[in-house]
């Protein structure tokens, strides 16, 4: 079924939502680039997207990312049934479901393991700091969720209240969540938030991250509301402290 959505979450514009076969065909090409980019490895990380208001096109389980055909996938109706594919939807299912039923304007759904950005949470590191234009134009404030044991519905509760004003998460001692008006869009801020760790980590290697001043960040905050972001950041970040109010 196609349906015109804006390309963005909740920015203005419009683009077509793609039928299942081109779906299928971005999910390998998203696949094999976090592959070759080290942003999942071995079997890790699952993709799903909308086909329509009922099912959900999503990667199988036990699978590497960067060796998938468009057979491999799995369709799913909403509340996680199998409908159709050979192969068993991703174990992290339940995860997915949960930002679906919290954010309609969600098309995709990509969850990885990049290294620099889930680093920072394995030492305990927030990257929920207001200091590059581009994350926060773009992602938003960068969330760590809570730890939860991966692949249960433990983690779908600890995600679901953060999906809500979210686009880019951080699962504690795990990876990334990113969400999107498309795979693109989902895959483009994984792709931001990994960048953004790497660029933190190197600042903090050369002496410490030097916040934006914050009227700079009320001017880029403002730049992002009128883009029309519906999830505009609501919490303050942890260098600031009341910057995204
Ligand atoms: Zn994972």
């Amino acid at each position: 079924m196609n349906e015109y959505i804006p390309p963005v979450p909740g920015m203005r514009g419009f683009a077509r939502r793609p039928d299942e076969d081109e779906l299928r065909r971005q999910m390998v090409r998203y696949g094999r680039l976090q592959y070759e980019r080290g942003l999942v490895v071995a079997a890790e990380g699952n993709m799903s997207a909308r086909i329509d208001d009922r099912l959900l096109l999503v990667t199988p389980t036990s699978i590497c990312k960067g060796e998938m055909s468009a057979e491999d996938m799995v369709v799913v109706d909403v509340s996680g049934r199998h409908v159709s594919g050979r192969r068993t939807a991703t174990s992290e299912i339940q995860v997915h479901l949960a930002i679906y039923e919290e954010r309609p304007d969600v098309e995709a759904v990509i969850h990885a393991h990049p290294p620099t950005a889930t680093a920072f949470t394995v030492a305990g590191v927030s990257l929920a700091q207001c200091v590059m234009p581009e994350v926060i134009v773009s992602l938003g404030q960068i969330i760590t969720v809570p730890y939860a044991l991966p692949t249960t519905a433990e983690a779908a509760r600890a995600i679901r209240p953060h999906a809500r004003e979210h686009d880019a998460m951080l699962m504690e001692m795990h990876g990334s969540v990113t969400v999107g008006r498309s795979l693109e869009d989902a895959w483009f801020k994984l792709e931001r938030l990994e960048w953004a760790a790497q660029v933190t980590l190197m600042a903090r290697q050369l002496g410490g991250v030097k916040p934006l001043p914050r009227e700079r960040v009320e001017e880029l905050v403002a730049f992002r509301r009128k883009m029309g972001a519906s999830n505009v950041p609501v919490s303050a970040c942890n260098l600031c402290g009341s910057c995204c109010g």
